[in-house]
């Protein structure tokens, strides 16, 4: 067992890592490296390597779209439920989406040789819940298509800032209303109008660029079914976390 494989540790703060037998988490423990995830910072970009695979223990990745005319469209986030680099598991080519961290936080890095060479070894338990995450990202991609087309922005928004605070374990997190906008492919203005609604109705304060939730159920009910869908799919998932003793 290392440092970073305790009951309580580092790798029991990701749920995929943490779902894993602990002989898997032993051959893992040795390659990844505790990093941080600068706001802004760019995972991969569409044609370029994924030079890394992350998984997050706090914080946010967003993966988006970018469209001819400039216009981004984010289609799915990462948080401590996944992994930001699936493409390298999956053996696919070079990425058309750009991943990059929206909400600062940490995550364990491998790099993306190592990872392919340890996931050709590892090939039970981590292939098996690997299988099951893109399924339920799959889900969540779907879910974010009829959700873009079909909800009205305040559920999004609502759904939006639950799921981010799922991720960043806190009711309170750093968030622009520029990045915010991005995120729900709407403009600023629209954002400031239903910020302040919710705000009204008691379920956020926004201060100075930061997000805070101060009623969460009223929140809930603000958001639509797409929020309760997508956690439900991810928490189906995972197998229950395996318990193992302490290091004596
Ligand atoms: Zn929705």
């Amino acid at each position: 067992m290392t440092a970073l494989d305790t009951p309580g540790g580092l790798m029991a703060r990701n749920r995929i890592l943490a779902a894993l037998p602990a002989p898997d988490r032993d051959r893992l423990a040795p390659h990844l490296v505790h990093v941080d995830l600068a706001l802004g910072q760019v995972l991969y970009r569409p044609g370029g390597p994924v030079e890394h695979v992350y998984f997050p223990l706090t914080g946010v990745a967003s993966i988006v779209t970018e469209l001819e005319h400039g216009q981004v469209v984010e289609v799915a986030t990462v948080g401590d439920e996944g992994m930001v680099g699936l493409s390298v598991f999956l053996g696919a080519g070079p990425p058309t989406e750009r991943c990059s961290v929206q909400i600062e936080g940490e995550a364990l890095r491998v790099g993306s040789d190592r990872f392919r060479e340890l996931a050709a070894v590892l090939d039970g338990a981590l292939q098996g819940m690997l299988q099951r995450y893109a399924q339920a990202m799959f889900t969540q991609l779907a879910r974010n298509a009829a959700c873009n087309r079909s909800h009205h922005i305040r559920e999004r928004c609502a759904r939006w800032l639950l799921m981010s605070a799922d991720r960043t374990h806190s009711a309170e997190f750093p968030l622009t209303q520029e990045f915010l906008a991005q995120m729900l492919a709407v403009r600023r203005a629209s954002v400031s109008e239903v910020a302040a609604a919710l705000a009204e109705d008691g379920c956020i304060s926004y201060r100075r660029g930061v997000i805070t939730i101060t009623d969460r159920a009223r929140l809930e009910a603000n958001a639509c079914e797409c929020y309760r869908v997508i956690r439900d799919t991810f928490a189906a998932a995972y197998p229950p976390v395996r318990e193992r003793p302490e290091a004596g």
